[in-house]
């Protein structure tokens, strides 16, 4: 797969299911200041791949609200819904490594082998050399290394080393869902790359999702950004905080509230900032207090 080779290429990658909420807000706000900080580029891409958990008019919403947040994207905004083709090429490209599966969620339950961190349930391979007589493909399967081969590890700028098996942490995984759709997975990886993205901010929710995204780049044979997970804001009973939590009561031209909904997010992400008068000084302040986060928390965030 071709790739995009450049200087510093952040990116938010809003899922459009629903407004931004305080929480997303902190994922947005860290990736832009960590871009800019760097001078870097930052682009957004509306990952709305799942078109049945997408909310019509969502997209829209959130990109008003950066706009009048003042982050605003260099380049032009990319679709996922817009680039199937795009996810069946790479798909093709690395058909020797995937096989189709004909199983269905309760029988992959059944096989008790339990769920991955993020909730999908562990494959047990049944499909893997082949479908069983009458069984029709439902999925799209990426097949992973052997037990002893399966380790992946990175160094999270934020969250240090990060090691996982992919054997009993995930199985072979889906890249194409039985209802259609792309998954995630195959969908952010292909992005990433095909956008130059060299540096992935985000929450610390897709930290577990990071070692099969980085299986699936050496499988594509594309670059491994670095990536920085933040930590996920949650409510007072520890949850984090859902779509549905509602939206953040910014309206456009409603300086004071853009103002604060970004310092309660800088704030969340421990950056000493006084009361800021405008939208303009508090991205004067927050930028350099974003260097200065990274450069006292040591080189690994740098
Ligand atoms: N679309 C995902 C979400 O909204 C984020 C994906 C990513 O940043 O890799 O949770």
């Amino acid at each position: 797969m071709a790739t995009n080779l450049r200087g510093y290429v952040g990116r938010f990658a809003p899922s459009p299911t629903g407004p931004l909420h305080a929480g997303s807000l902190v994922a947005a706000l860290a990736s832009y200041l960590d871009a800019r900080a760097h001078h870097g580029s930052w682009l957004v891409r509306i990952e709305d791949i799942d078109e049945g958990r997408s909310v019509r008019g969502a997209a829209e919403g959130i990109l008003a609200l950066l706009d009048a947040l003042g982050m605003h994207a260099d380049g032009e905004i990319v679709w996922q819904s817009r680039r199937q083709q795009l996810y069946q090429q790479a798909a093709e490209d690395i058909a020797a490594h995937t096989y189709p599966c004909g199983c269905n969620r309760r029988e992959i339950a059944d096989s008790r082998l339990g769920v991955a961190p993020d909730g999908a349930a562990i494959y047990p391979g049944t499909c893997r050399y082949g479908l069983a007589e009458g069984r029709a493909m439902r999925s799209l399967r990426l097949r992973v290394p052997d037990p002893g081969h399966d380790v992946i590890g990175f160094t999270d700028r934020f969250a240090g080393e990060v090691i996982q098996r992919l054997g009993p942490d995930s199985g072979d995984f889906v890249l194409k869902r039985a209802d259609g759709y792309w998954a995630y997975q195959l969908a952010v990886v292909v992005d990433d790359a095909l956008q130059g993205v060299t540096d992935v901010v985000r929450g610390a929710d897709l930290l577990d999702s990071t070692p099969r995204q980085i299986f699936l780049q050496r499988v594509l044979g594309v670059p491994t950004p670095r990536y920085l997970h933040v930590p996920v804001v949650r409510n007072a009973l520890g949850e984090k905080l859902s779509k549905q939590t509602g939206a953040l009561a910014v309206a456009p031209g409603d300086e004071s509230a853009a103002v604060a909904a970004l310092l309660e997010a800088a704030r969340f992400l421990e950056l000493p900032l006084e009361q800021p008068a405008s939208l303009e000084a508090f991205w004067r302040a927050a930028i350099p207090a974003w260097s200065q986060l990274l450069a006292s928390r040591g080189a690994r965030l740098a």
